[in-house]
């Protein structure tokens, strides 16, 4: 068989037709089946089919290629002489299961059938063969009802449909009078498969299918279907994953955790995920099959704590297991295994997911451990940029909490699944929370759920946090909501929530939707009412000074891996403020220099003044107002400069339009607003509003606004000019080293930049001579407009530097305004149309494009020019590593963005 046309690869008895290098065919959980064969661990036989069949069954109707079923019955030939058993056999039957892998795990996303290959014959052979009756008859009731949900499409479709099956079984329960599934009789559970049969007859109108054969394929189809599915498709989008990848199919024999008190099923982690703290844990049940854990519907028993006393032989070869992957991976594994009859079974491993902060502490304590190089640790795949954010999340002010704590307002504890602090309105749907984030974007919820299934996921990802009464820390809300980042708790067993009336009750209280609640994700800790969150100690150690440095592990972690990060990295890290404090913070967090002050947010402060220059009735009346601007952008541009102590600042000239300060919107919110500048500036009402009127343009954004003003307005650039460079002599006079970097907004023609530089550099000049000092300075440009691109060569033969300004560059052009996009973004992300907001991360493809033009022409015209991003984009871990390949200089964002573009910049490095 020529391997272009193999869909299947085959494991078992040590040998594996693939490897752990085989990801993009066999997918996450076939290419690590097959690795774990090969290096000797205890795995069932089974075979994968590779991503190439998904693609095909997506885009061939639903149709396998036509090699296929030969090469499914070669393998299932091999799986059966490996386990001893035959798939249909009635006396000794092979039962399979069915699940999905893709190359990145998508964790509960897709689609997973168990126990395939029962019927009303082999589940005799079955009972025989295990010498458990009841055990057979539970497997075959619960093959059904999964085969129905997933194959025959049962489950429940809205929010207030009861699952049929789950009904079935809670009304079987109750008859029975007893409380677990694991309580029912043989009688009893051969009762319930009947029902379930007839209950498929009437919904679907077919027999529940009794052929294996017939049940594979059905169950094989249902889960290459399940990567197209909604849950799926929205989990893609979130988390970069594309489309064409496809999901590989697993069908491996069964092996069972639920035979008796010998044996148990589980997930575990080579060392915790929450915090990263070192040591094997996980949850685990006695008597139970592998979904009963994930699925969150007992709450599991820790490994940690109870898998020694129980099944202390097992714990120890779990332990090594785990001390061997962990060596051959080099990297923490979360594991899914079954004890069956005393021995282990190991159904899965990947490396797993884990917050922000484990994240940092578990690459730095493999370095400390010698597993792998600092280098290793900054991989993108260990610690995706954006997870640092996690580490600089709030968490509860103390007093606060305490305060909360005395006044009774502690509820209850659950298991802390994922760390921080957070408060919201109590809000029990998914769909709910969806819909009132549509509504206020800003509004703050806590999801709580009984459990939470992967349909839950929209609803979950514009939560605070998540609360759920019951699972474990490997539970689906738990994975999900660690890889958001979102504080979660979960197995919070006191709860009692009740959908219908809307209320959750804990002993005597009752919270209903809407009220608040506060949720410690460290702790576990849920409190009635809101407490005040307080800042992360890096926070604390970095910004606040609170807390010193050696009081703080976390802070000591960060610093060690910061300090790899920098040395890495070849890319500057700058900063986007307009006030010392903000700058100073930014400092703290890694900033070599601001990249743009906005010098606009420092007119908000002296609106008066401003709207004197707007309504300037002649160029010394305007000369006028503009002067009394002066002595404030001083002081401002001098605190810049005392803050960033020789650091470079790019000061930007005057952007906005004039409108943003002065505009009928404004006479008409402030009634007596009119009156007052009429009075201000010595002239009648009508004045004032004929001026407001002139003012007015249909479309600000593209009108006169950045250089067209100071073109305008040369009195606005020369002021804005002077100031800079008092300011500068002054700082340099106290012995502070300065260095300012002059920026023209929205130029597009060399002679726009031109005619602004030649005012910078006269102000200057008279600015020198009058305080008889010499500072050194720049002038450049922003590059926001595709003319300023596409003609960069021409502009770089005077700019000294060129800063792209990408939240106009985009807006530009995609001719996609900045301000409306919101209205339909949206369609466009669920449509495909394009693979993220453009806004956030550079659309590579065209704005990307405009800024390679845009590096080339202004390098050859200056090879030195200094060139960076000041867009919101330089923040984005993405968009960081674009700006690295393209060969910026350096990227600016918002203080608290800093170390995560310092990671990513590291990270792009790397990939040379
Ligand atoms: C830009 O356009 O990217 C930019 C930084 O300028 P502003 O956001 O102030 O328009
Ligand atoms: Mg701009």
């Amino acid at each position: 068989m020529s391997t272009e046309n193999k869909y299947v690869y085959f494991f078992g008895d040590g040998q594996a037709d693939g490897n752990t290098t085989m990801k993009n065919l066999l997918g996450g959980k076939g290419a690590n089946l097959a690795e774990m064969t090969n290096i000797g661990l205890p795995v069932p036989s089974g075979f994968t089919l590779t991503t190439e069949v998904c693609n095909y069954f997506t885009d061939n109707n639903n149709t396998y290629p036509a090699e296929l079923r030969d090469q499914v019955a070669e393998a299932m030939k091999s799986v059966e002489k490996v386990m001893g058993a035959e798939f249909g056999s009635t006396t000794n039957p092979l039962l399979l299961s069915c699940r999905s892998g893709a190359r990145e795990s998508m964790p509960g996303m897709m689609d997973t059938v168990l126990n395939i290959g029962l019927n009303d014959e082999t589940v005799v052979g079955l009972a025989e063969q295990a010498g458990n009756e009841a055990f057979a008859w539970d497997s075959y009731r619960r093959f059904i009802q999964m085969y129905g949900g997933v194959v025959l499409d049962m489950k429940p479709k809205k929010k207030e449909d009861e699952d049929y099956f789950e009904g079935i079984l809670h009304a079987k329960k109750e008859a029975a009078g007893v409380k677990f599934d694991s309580d029912l009789s043989a009688e009893q559970l051969k009762e319930l498969v009947a029902e379930y049969k007839a209950c498929v007859k009437k919904v679907t109108g077919v027999d529940f299918p009794t052929d294996p054969m017939e049940q594979v394929w059905g169950a094989i189809g249902a889960v290459f279907g399940s990567w197209s599915n909604d849950r799926a498709v929205v989990y893609r989008r979130d988390y970069g994953i594309p489309h064409s990848w496809g999901t590989a199919t697993n069908v491996q024999a069964m092996v069972y955790g639920n035979l008796g008190e010998d044996c148990a099923t589980g997930v575990g982690l080579t060392r915790d995920c929450s915090l990263g703290e070192p040591g094997f844990c996980g949850d685990f049940l006695v008597n139970a099959q592998g979904e009963d854990v994930v699925a969150g519907i007992r709450t599991p028993l820790r490994i940690e704590k109870e898998l020694g006393e129980i099944m202390p032989e097992s714990y120890e070869q779990l332990k090594n297991i785990g001390t061997t992957l962990e060596q051959h991976y080099k990297e923490v594994q979360d594991i899914e295994f079954t004890v069956q009859r005393g021995r282990i079974w190991m159904l899965q491993t990947r490396n797993a997911k884990r917050t922000g902060f484990a994240a940092v502490r578990i690459a730095v304590d493999l370095v400390n451990e010698g597993l792998i190089t600092p280098k290793e640790a900054l991989q993108a795949r260990r610690i995706p940029a954006d997870d640092l954010n996690q580490l600089l999340q709030p968490i509860f002010d103390p007093a606060a909490k305490t305060k909360a704590d005395e006044e009774g307002n502690l509820l209850t504890t659950g298991i802390n699944a994922g760390p921080g602090a957070a408060t919201g309105q109590i809000c029990f749907h998914a769909v709910d929370a969806e819909a009132r984030f549509e509504e206020d974007p800003n509004v703050e919820l806590i999801l709580v759920r009984r459990e939470t299934s992967p349909e839950d996921l929209r609803g979950m990802r514009v939560a605070k946090g998540i609360l759920t009464a019951f699972g474990g820390a490997s539970s689906h809300a738990a994975l999900v909501s660690r890889q958001m980042g979102k504080v979660c708790i979960v197995g919070c067993s006191a709860l009692n929530i009740d959908y219908n009336a809307a209320t959750m009750t804990v002993g005597d209280t009752v919270l209903k939707e809407g009220d608040w609640i506060s949720v410690d994700g460290f702790t576990g800790e849920v409190f009635a009412g809101r407490i005040d969150t307080k800042p992360s100690e890096i926070i604390e150690v970095l910004i606040h000074k609170t807390k010193k440095p050696e009081d703080s592990e976390p802070f000591q972690r960060y610093s060690q891996l910061m300090e790899w990060v920098d040395e890495h990295r070849t890319m500057a890290v700058r900063t986007n403020a307009d006030q010392p404090d903000q700058a100073l913070q930014a400092v703290s967090f890694g900033a070599e220099g601001i990249g743009l002050c906005r010098t606009e947010h420092m007119f908000f402060e002296h609106l008066d003044e401003i709207r004197e220059m707007i309504l300037a009735g002649s160029d010394e009346e305007r000369k006028a107002a503009v002067d009394k601007l002066l002595p404030f952008q001083r002081e401002d541009f001098a605190g810049l400069f005392r803050a960033m102590a020789g650091r470079p600042v790019t000061i930007r000239l005057l952007d906005p339009p004039l409108h943003e300060f002065l505009s009928e919107h404004h006479l008409h919110e402030q009634p007596e607003l009119g009156q007052k500048l009429a009075d201000m500036i010595n002239v009648d009402i009508a004045t004032i509003e004929r001026r407001v009127e002139e003012l007015k343009e249909m479309n600000p954004m593209l009108g006169h606004r950045g250089c067209r003003l100071g073109i305008v307005y040369p009195e606005i650039t020369a002021m804005q000019a002077r100031a800079i460079f008092e300011a500068a002599c002054e700082v340099q006079q106290e012995g502070i080293e300065v260095n300012p970097e002059v920026m023209i907004p929205l130029a597009g023609f060399l002679t726009e930049y031109a005619h602004q530089e030649a005012i910078v550099r006269k102000e200057a000049k008279v600015v020198f001579e009058e305080k008889g000092v010499e500072v050194k300075f720049m002038v450049g440009t922003m590059i926001e407009v595709p003319r300023a691109a596409l003609c960069a060569d021409q502009i770089a033969t005077k700019a000294e530097f060129f800063s792209f300004g990408t939240n106009d560059l985009t807006q530009t052009a995609l001719g996609m305004s900045r301000d409306d996009y919101g209205g339909f973004i949206n369609d466009y992300l669920d449509n495909d149309i394009i693979p993220a907001d453009p806004f956030q991360t550079i659309d590579q493809d065209g704005v990307g494009r405009l800024m390679e033009i845009g590096v080339k022409g202004g390098r050859s015209s200056n090879g030195d020019l200094k060139i960076g991003i000041c867009g919101e984009h330089g923040g984005d871990p993405a968009s960081v590593m674009f700006c690295h390949r393209t060969g910026l200089n350096y990227v600016s964002c918002s203080p608290y963005r800093v170390p995560i573009a310092r990671l990513a910049a590291a990270q792009a490095a790397m990939e040379d």
